[in-house]
């Protein structure tokens, strides 16, 4: 049976501002109800929504960033009450709204699921947390994404485990209990949460280990600060990303594999959608933005109107623009190291590209489309040495338009590394010398102009670049220069003796400089451009 909590609601505009908003709802008795352009009521806004909102510096904006979008109730549809919110009159004629608080429905064991999709060492290793757990009365979650992913029926490599008290004393009993098996990685005191590594028949299974913890954000972005460890589990649910990730399954033995789904992540699993937790979630932590977009991709699923309402409300809002920071840098090498044509181009037109650098101009006719990257990518994949740093060539190409300040400032928000910033800066250095390539008499030129610039730069500058002769310099030199040259000259030396070392590079320079003649022709086609 579902809990319903009912208030009475005070209308106001969408566009009245947080601040008014919280001079008007004084009490936590009543609810504002937001009126859309039919002046119908349309969603909802609690008291603690807003006094949660006016921690961060936004008083100024609209309070429909905030807001629950609900239906209005229809006497003759039954379904009604099957709605998580909806508004209604009562026989005075006066507006309320009905929120529904879940209670877990269906009841679930994925005990078949999880011994199908988890390998044999990681379960061994979750038997040991279990029996451990069992001895103490300690009640032992897996949680998160692991859970997601044996419902999926996918292989599940981060097992995720939460205790209802001190993550760091149960690992320290766990090497206890098991001295010669089980060692402590890591503590971090702040988190109260350890890694610990089990020794199963010579191969070692690594296992996160947290407690349960209720959270804040001091400003968005921020790490989270946690207010609490050892909480309530349904506390731990409620700090997290989407419904999807919001399950946990018992480990305890005699309830193992039980479901545990406060808010209906097995049903949006289901029905693929995506859905925030509360409408404060994307202000309290904007890297959320991107996590949605990875999991849409990742899992083909849509964000629910609600989430997608959100998300649009706060983007426009601008409170996220140049956000930037670690966080932001790690979701977004996540999502598009899937290389997904769809990631890139929906970044774009659903402005989340905003988060990265607001001065992306994203009609501009210099930013690539998603497949044009995809394909190039995929064609050249062979000549990528490291698959990790494709995302680079995203944003290389996002970039393409932004003047040097710009990029500048960028690449400081999200704190790349030097070798990151290297390949944006080469990237964009090929494409300001594209008059210099025009200009080239030989295909040595070519060769000696792209060997100092990264790979992943080239295939940018190839997937921004509309001119078809540098297009054609670029695929001859990943194609065939980068390897004729060091293939030819290097054997011809070492035939003669040369023994490779240092030197060996500054020798075959002079030869392949002094030697251009011969050195094109041993080049298949086309020795001269035109
Ligand atoms: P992946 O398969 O990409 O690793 P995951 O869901 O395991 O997916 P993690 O980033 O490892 O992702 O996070 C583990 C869990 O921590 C998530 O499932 C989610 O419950 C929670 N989590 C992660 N990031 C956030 C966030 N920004 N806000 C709230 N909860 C989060």
């Amino acid at each position: 049976m579902s809990k319903y909590i009912i208030k009475k609601i005070i209308p106001v505009d969408n566009n009245l501002s947080l601040k008014d908003c919280q001079k008007i709802l004084f009490s936590n008795d009543v609810a504002l109800g937001i009126l859309d352009e039919n002046r119908d009521i349309s969603a909802y806004v609690l008291s603690e929504h807003i006094d949660r909102a006016l921690r961060f510096d936004i008083e100024n904006l609209p309070i429909r960033i905030i807001s629950t979008e609900c239906k209005n109730y229809n006497p003759h549809l039954e379904e009604n009450f099957r709605e998580d919110y909806f508004v209604a009159k009562d026989s005075k004629d006066v507006d309320y709204v009905v929120i529904t608080l879940k209670e877990q429905e269906v009841f679930v064991n994925l005990k078949a699921h999880y011994k199908k999709n988890l390998c044999e060492k990681s379960k061994k290793a979750i038997e040991f947390c279990s029996e451990a757990a069992d001895k103490i009365n300690l009640p032992i979650y897996l949680i998160g994404g692991a859970v997601r992913d044996i419902i999926l029926e996918k292989d599940t490599c981060d097992i995720d485990i939460t205790v209802t008290d001190s993550a760091i004393n149960f690992a320290n009993y766990l090497k206890k209990t098991y001295p010669d098996i089980c060692a402590i990685k890591d503590c971090y005191e702040d988190f109260n949460t350890a890694k610990v590594v089990f020794d199963i028949e010579g191969e070692l299974v690594p296992i996160d280990i947290a407690s349960t913890r209720l959270e804040g954000y001091a400003f968005p972005a921020s790490l989270p600060v946690v207010k609490e460890t050892g909480c309530d589990l349904k506390e731990d649910i409620i700090r997290r990303d989407f419904t999807i990730n919001s399950m946990a399954m018992s480990l305890n033995t005699k309830v193992f594999g039980n479901l545990i789904d406060y808010l209906g992540g097995f049903d949006d699993l289901r029905h693929k959608t995506i859905k925030i937790l509360h409408p404060m979630s994307f202000i309290d932590d904007p890297t959320r933005i991107i996590r949605a977009l990875k999991f849409s991709i990742r899992f083909d699923s849509k964000l629910d109107n609600f989430t997608q309402n959100l998300q649009d409300e706060c983007l426009k809002s601008r409170i996220f623009d140049d956000l930037g920071g670690e966080r932001i840098k790690s979701e977004f090498k996540q999502t598009f190291n899937l290389n997904s044509a769809e990631a890139y181009d929906r970044f774009l037109t659903e402005d989340i590209y905003r988060l990265v650098s607001s001065k992306i101009d994203k009609k501009s006719h210099n930013i690539p489309q998603g497949k044009t990257i995809v394909e190039i990518t995929d064609k050249h994949i062979n000549h990528i040495k490291n698959p990790d740093l494709r995302w680079l060539i995203y944003l290389g190409c996002m970039f393409a338009d932004l003047d040097g300040d710009d990029v500048s400032l960028a690449i400081k928000k999200l704190n790349l590394n030097s070798l990151e910033t290297k390949i944006l800066i080469s990237g964009n250095t090929i494409l300001k010398n594209k008059d210099r390539l025009l200009e080239m008499q030989t295909m040595f030129e070519v060769y000696e102009f792209f060997e100092c610039h990264f790979t992943e730069s080239i295939l940018m500058a190839l997937a921004v670049t509309k001119d078809e002769t540098i297009k054609s310099y670029i695929e001859k030199y990943l194609n065939e220069l980068q390897f004729e040259t060091i293939n030819t000259t290097g054997r011809t030396l070492i035939e003669k003796g040369f023994q490779p070392g240092p030197e060996f590079g500054y020798i075959l320079r002079d030869i392949l400089k002094e030697n251009e003649e011969s050195f094109l022709a041993q080049i298949s086609q086309a020795n001269y451009v035109d």
